[in-house]
């Protein structure tokens, strides 16, 4: 694939949205929907009685706005609600190998996909086939197996409560647990740190308590573009007295200033300034930053003891204080500023806004869990919080900001390849037949399979996994080595591209479309990323006549790969669930905590909150039932020189893999994404020129040479030493093995890399 240099790169912007916030969002939407689709979809996007947005995972606000949505979400439904379809005809005349050499871009242009395709094996095409005998063929396959554990199946965060209940309900029946998700390439860190240190891997936080805090500390993490309504929290906030420190390599212009486009502040004024403070941290820097403000309040208290710490609260709830404060001692100042590329000065800044603040709230996203140290990075971030007792308490707590619509929904319902013994016990006592207990492969353990052999069939619900993962080159030979893989989509991407010998492609319906079932229109369920659990119904007909939802394309398969077993399909009652899911809802709320009378609780206004102990009582259900502060060694991420710390980032104009616009406005970068982005400094010791071009390689110890080609040098204000790239392209130069401690999500912000003219 020949890299898209850029046809214009400017100096970055330093305000979001505004009125081209409106423009980008509207004018996509009536060139590909027209005026009606548009507004009917618009207008419905996460309102009440409409559909979740099927973008990232920012909740809703209690009071809704008749325009609920912000430019990124409306080119998520544009991308969806496409009436485009990829005609029967495509399939002749698009072979594999010409599939293989076009863009994620191109391939997600072609329409919606409404039929079933089959690639034989041997054959370079697809070819339409109808859904029995797609499914005949995967119960073929998947029993043809020598283990259940020679298949893994993938879930993208797209999928619904709903779908992702029945899909692990019939993986686990087929017989293992190989249930890899997205969010083990994203939120794994956080979820290994904060079920470890609290008892609950997720935000502690209601939308709410934005509106409360005193401070927001937003660390790794770039909302402007990919969670833009928090925006208008951090305003609201804002507007309430909270100031705000932006943590982030790149001075991105979310982080700086907001328009809003539903104000005339934000219209025709200069809208809302947000950092008050701007940390340019070096890439890896945040655990060496954290652990420096502890020490910093640790200092401040035993300077003034007993008026800085919240000692009732560490007290009754916590443990692990005098541990931290032995550690923290001995913290190398230098070592720190070495690491983080800041100064004592912007350092005790900080401090000091964290020491004048009685409610603190901090955020994070990839920024924080794609680093080799990312699990103690986000448990420092626990020790910050519990040393003022900042959890459980209104206007205070740690958010973790998920960047996909339900990919906590799906972990809660089930879709992870090590879930708790209480969950699977629970599973089996509901259905009455033996659940796998030994754990699974995640993603990058599915791959690492593939390429071994062991794992020789794929099945993934949505999503996009070969150009999601890192290594791009070994995963795509790998992916290339399976017998089968099937993608449930509704549009095509890479992964309908570089398939196993034998391919099959199950459209489905999309978030916007009516999904009606024997007993009617159903309704699915979502969880966002501060635990509220709301309703989602689509607004328009489906785009063709034979398409499934993921619960009928699921529940279908179960009866046929099970039913053709000795035996049959056993005791579950697929056909009921795909009838009406108030079924799936009912099993839910007897396995899954929190759930107890789903049907009714989902049905109202707004949804329900899932019970949080650490937020709501400041329970936590840890190994000892108290928060734990713990210590953690320090390792800095070295680069030798003449080398740069590359971290992979989306543009302004793309979700996850999904490429909308070859633009990245906000970066000032036009018309190509072949690019790398360098300090102007590092670029004159590295003797190269802004416009150059050159092959990014990247430098592991395993002596592979994983060359991102032909990309155009961007002058850019990161910070020094280090770099960026887009994702998922440069995925080509994060090692498979390069993984986070404890959580194995990819090391994708932290690459050793080095710059040859090409
Ligand atoms: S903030 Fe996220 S969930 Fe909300 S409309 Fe935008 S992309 Fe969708």
């Amino acid at each position: 694939m020949t890299a898209d240099r850029p046809r214009e790169t400017r100096p970055p912007k330093v305000w979001a949205a505004g009125l081209p916030g409106i423009t980008h969002a509207l004018g996509p939407a009536l060139r590909g929907m027209g005026p009606l689709r548009s507004a009917r979809l618009l207008l419905a996007m996460n309102q009440r009685d409409g559909f979740d947005c099927m973008s990232c995972a920012w909740p809703d606000p209690d009071r809704r706005k008749t325009a609920e949505f912000c430019e990124n979400g409306a080119k998520a439904v544009t991308w969806e609600a496409t009436p485009l379809t990829v005609p029967r005809e495509f399939w002749s005349e698009h072979p594999l190998t010409d599939l293989a050499a076009r863009s994620e871009r191109w391939l997600g242009q072609q329409g919606r996909l409404v039929e079933p395709v089959h690639k034989p094996a041997g054959s370079d095409r697809y070819e339409p086939i109808g859904w029995d005998e797609a499914f005949a063929i995967l119960a073929d396959r998947l029993n043809g197996l020598d283990s259940p554990d020679q298949a893994s199946f993938y879930t993208s965060g797209r999928a619904s409560n709903e779908a992702a209940f029945v899909y692990q309900l019939f993986v686990r029946a087929f017989g293992t647990n190989n249930l890899p998700d997205c969010s083990n390439m994203c939120h794994e860190s956080t979820g290994a740190a904060l079920g470890e240190t609290l008892g609950v891997g997720k935000a502690t936080i209601t939308y709410d308590d934005f509106r409360r805090t005193d401070l927001v500390v937003i660390m790794g993490q770039n909302p402007g573009s990919n969670h833009p309504r928090m925006l208008t929290a951090l305003e609201e906030a804002k507007r309430n007295g909270a100031s705000i420190v932006a943590v982030n390599p790149l001075p991105e212009a979310g982080l700086m200033r907001y328009k809003n486009p539903q104000t005339v502040r934000g219209l025709a004024g200069r809208g809302t300034e947000l950092a008050d403070q701007f940390l340019q941290i070096r890439l890896g820097g945040d655990m060496a930053l954290l652990q420096a403000l502890s020490k910093r309040v640790l200092d401040a208290e035993a300077a003034a003891p007993g008026t800085v710490l919240d000692h009732g609260f560490l007290a009754a709830h916590t443990s692990g204080l005098a541990e931290l404060t032995a550690h923290l001692a001995d913290l190398d100042e230098e070592a720190v500023l070495a690491a983080t590329g800041l100064t004592s000065a912007e350092i005790d800044e900080l401090a000091e806004r964290y020491l004048r603040a009685d409610r603190v709230i901090v955020t994070w996203a990839m920024g924080l869990t794609q680093h080799t140290q990312a699990v103690p990075t986000i448990r420092e971030i626990v020790n910050l919080l519990l040393l003022r007792g900042h959890v459980g308490r209104p206007g205070a707590g740690a958010s973790p900001i998920r960047g996909h619509s339900n990919v906590q929904g799906d972990r809660t319902m089930g879709i992870w390849e090590r879930m708790p013994e209480p969950f699977l016990d629970a599973l089996e006592a509901e259905f009455g037949f033996g659940v796998p207990r030994a754990h699974g492969v995640d993603a990058v353990g599915t791959i690492e399979g593939m390429a071994a052999g062991r794992i020789k069939a794929l099945v993934a619900l949505g999503g996009n996994l070969v150009a999601a993962i890192s290594d791009t080159g070994a995963a795509e030979d790998a992916l290339r080595r399976t017998d089968l893989t099937v993608q449930i989509s509704t549009k095509l991407n890479r992964s309908h591209a570089v398939v196993g010998r034998e391919a099959l492609i199950l459209p489905t319906l999309g978030r916007t479309e009516i999904d009606r079932q024997a007993t009617g229109e159903q309704l699915v369920s979502v969880e966002d990323t501060v635990c509220a659990v709301h309703a989602s119904r689509g607004k328009v007909e489906p785009v063709g006549p034979v398409l499934l939802s993921e619960v009928a394309i699921v529940t279908r398969t179960a009866r046929a790969v099970l039913g053709a077993r000795p035996g049959g399909a056993g005791p579950v009652d697929w056909a009921a669930m795909e009838r009406d899911y108030d079924v799936i809802r009912d099993h839910v709320a007897r396995v899954v905590p929190g759930f107890d009378d789903y049907n009714a609780k989902v049905r109202r206004d707004g949804g329900f909150l899932l019970p949080h102990g650490p937020r709501d009582s400041r329970t936590f259900p840890t190994s000892d039932g108290r928060a734990h502060l713990t210590v953690n060694e320090l390792a800095p991420v070295e680069c030798p020189p003449g080398r740069l710390l590359l971290q992979t980032i989306r543009s302004h104009d793309q979700f996850n893999t999904t490429v909308y616009r070859a633009d990245d406005r906000y970066r000032g970068v036009k018309g190509g994404r072949a690019v790398v982005l360098v300090h102007p400094d590092d670029l004159a010791e590295l003797g190269l020129a802004d416009g150059a071009t050159v092959d990014v390689h990247g430098e592991y110890h395993d002596g592979v040479d994983r060359v991102l080609r032909g990309q155009r040098v961007v002058a850019y204000p990161t910070a020094r030493g280090c770099a960026a790239a887009y994702f998922p392209e440069a995925n080509v130069l994060v090692p498979l093995g390069a993984t986070a401690e404890t959580s194995r999500t990819p090391v994708s912000k932290a690459v050793v890399v080095r710059l040859e003219p090409a």
